[in-house]
């Protein structure tokens, strides 16, 4: 049975696909999105966060690393990556939970176990289970044995992806999934390469491949204010959609919530003063659209 790292199972929600869902968000991506609300998610190994306005300068983690990868510099810790081995004795002595580890290695069958707790509500809402991330096509394998596990207990499946994988990966889970939610970001490969960190041709090429195969999928869009908001990219996505025979959009107004995390991981967020698209900005993407005769939702 496969094993894979995940960082979050999230029950009762109901903006990752239809109906009442659990989304288990897989950790690892290949992706550098600027705006990123989930950096925890990126890296696919496990490791440490530290939340400042928490720590109480107890020094108690301190004592507590047999390996001396922790120090104190002008008042502000610092983990040395190097010498720290993720054994978590810091995290177990910290009282306030300033320092958390993310991510959990855990087997087919204990995700499983989690996953059938709601069965009840997947059948009354018609909802069911979406993988999330990261990108949950980072390990293919976990997730083609989840999805199988899935199909057998007649539980809906979402993958909610970047399309950024070997088409191998896509097409082992491909009909295994019921819906797949799939992010467009920007169509000009340039800016894509930009403010994501990779070309968006295998993105779109395993796009045209799936459809082929006559997936359902549903195209999701952040709105990112100057970044890809311009009447020119969405027409091209619009424009896309069409020629590949797909109707269902989902926009994303981007937030800035993700400013905390980036803090607490010691990184800079790209889009550290970055405001959100207005209302009336949304309207007009919306009926830009909706003119391609496309069926525009905003929000998940
Ligand atoms: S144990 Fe927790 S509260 Fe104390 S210094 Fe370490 S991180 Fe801060
Ligand atoms: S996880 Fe373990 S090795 Fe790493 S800093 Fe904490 S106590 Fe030290």
């Amino acid at each position: 049975m496969a094993s894979g790292i995940i960082f979050n199972i999230q029950r009762y929600s109901i903006h990752d696909g239809p109906g009442i869902r659990t989304t288990v968000f897989l950790k690892g991506c290949p992706l550098n999105c600027w705006w990123c609300h989930n950096p925890e998610s990126q890296n696919i190994h496990q490791e440490i966060v530290f939340w400042p306005d928490r720590c109480l300068n107890c020094g108690d983690c301190l004592k507590a690393c047999a390996k001396k990868a922790l120090t104190i510099r002008n008042d502000a810790f610092f983990t040395d990556k190097s010498k720290c081995e993720l054994c978590a004795s810091c995290v177990k002595a910290c009282f306030t939970e300033a320092r958390e580890l993310i991510g959990k290695q855990i087997s087919t069958e204990e995700a499983m176990e989690e996953i059938k707790k709601d069965i009840i509500f997947y059948d009354q809402s018609g909802g069911g289970v979406t993988f999330s991330g990261g990108e949950p096509l980072m390990q293919g394998r976990f997730l083609q044995e989840l999805l199988l596990a899935c199909q057998k207990e007649y539980i809906h499946t979402t993958v909610d992806t970047s399309g950024y994988a070997p088409w191998e990966v896509l097409k082992g889970i491909s009909k295994l999934t019921n819906l797949f939610l799939y992010d467009i970001k920007l169509i000009d490969e340039r800016k894509h390469i930009k403010f994501t960190g990779v070309s968006n041709r295998l993105v779109l090429d395993n796009l045209q491949r799936l459809t082929e195969e006559k997936m359902k999928i549903i195209i999701r869009v952040p709105i990112i204010p100057h970044i890809n908001d311009d009447a020119d990219n969405i027409l091209q996505t619009g424009r896309l959609m069409q020629s590949l025979g797909l109707k269902e959009i989902n926009l994303l107004p981007y937030h800035g919530t993700a400013a905390s995390k980036y803090e607490r991981r010691a990184e800079t967020y790209p889009l550290k003063n970055q405001g959100t698209p207005s209302e009336d900005k949304m309207q007009d993407i919306s009926s830009l659209l909706t003119d391609l005769g496309l069926n525009v939702k905003v929000g998940g």
